[in-house]
């Protein structure tokens, strides 16, 4: 059994916060171990609670769409949340719940070790750029975290909400190809964009 099936398996049976009361089912990370992208969500919603699967609803429809767009297939990418069951009725993930799981998602990274981060809404924003900065000044951004792009974007649900998001999560989509090539490109570029970031904030 590998790591992440691992840790997978001991997200089934979470009791480390009060969501394990409430949930129906936990919903582990989903994807390639092998993936150079991981996308981080902020909680489980309806129907992944239904069917202890991320991104299988609606949103997860329009990252389909958002992954169809840049050619890149969801079975060779890795999709995760920053936290891994359903708040009740959809509330946000409160600070005590997020502390809670974040353990997970230090071990996911850890093994999976992706080339560029994806961050989906605010909540896995915050656990990658500073704080006191809004998406709106944020997305599209990207930081380097221990050797990985990290790049932020609206949350797909957030774009369904408001239809005058879509062109700029597609535009947001569209930059991931050359994040992760100048990514896969090593070192030297990496000191460049780290030069470069430092003039955002
Ligand atoms: S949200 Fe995370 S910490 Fe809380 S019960 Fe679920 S898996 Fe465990």
């Amino acid at each position: 059994m590998t790591e992440i099936e691992t840790l997978n398996g001991e997200v089934r049976g979470c009791q480390r916060c009060r969501l394990a009361q409430t949930r129906k089912l936990a919903v582990p990370g989903e994807g390639s171990e092998r993936a150079d992208l991981l996308f981080i969500g902020e909680a489980p919603g309806f129907w992944e609670n239904e069917q202890g699967r991320p991104f299988v609803g609606p949103a997860g429809q329009l990252l389909d769409e958002l992954l169809a767009l840049i050619g890149v297939k969801r079975a060779t990418v890795y999709i995760s949340n920053v936290v891994k069951c359903r708040p009740p009725g959809n509330r946000e993930p409160l600070p005590d719940e997020i502390a809670a799981c974040a353990g997970y998602l230090d071990r996911l990274i850890a093994a999976l070790k992706p080339k560029v981060v994806v961050t989906l809404g605010r909540y896995s924003m915050a656990r990658f750029f500073p704080p006191g900065k809004s998406m709106k000044e944020l997305h599209g951004k990207v930081v380097w975290r221990d050797g990985m792009a990290c790049v932020a974007m609206y949350h797909p649900a957030a774009v369904l909400r408001q239809a005058s998001l879509r062109p700029v999560i597609e535009a947001d989509f569209r930059t991931i190809p050359g994040i992760l090539a100048q990514a896969k490109a090593g070192a030297a570029q990496q000191e460049q964009a780290e030069a470069e970031q430092l003039s955002l904030f």
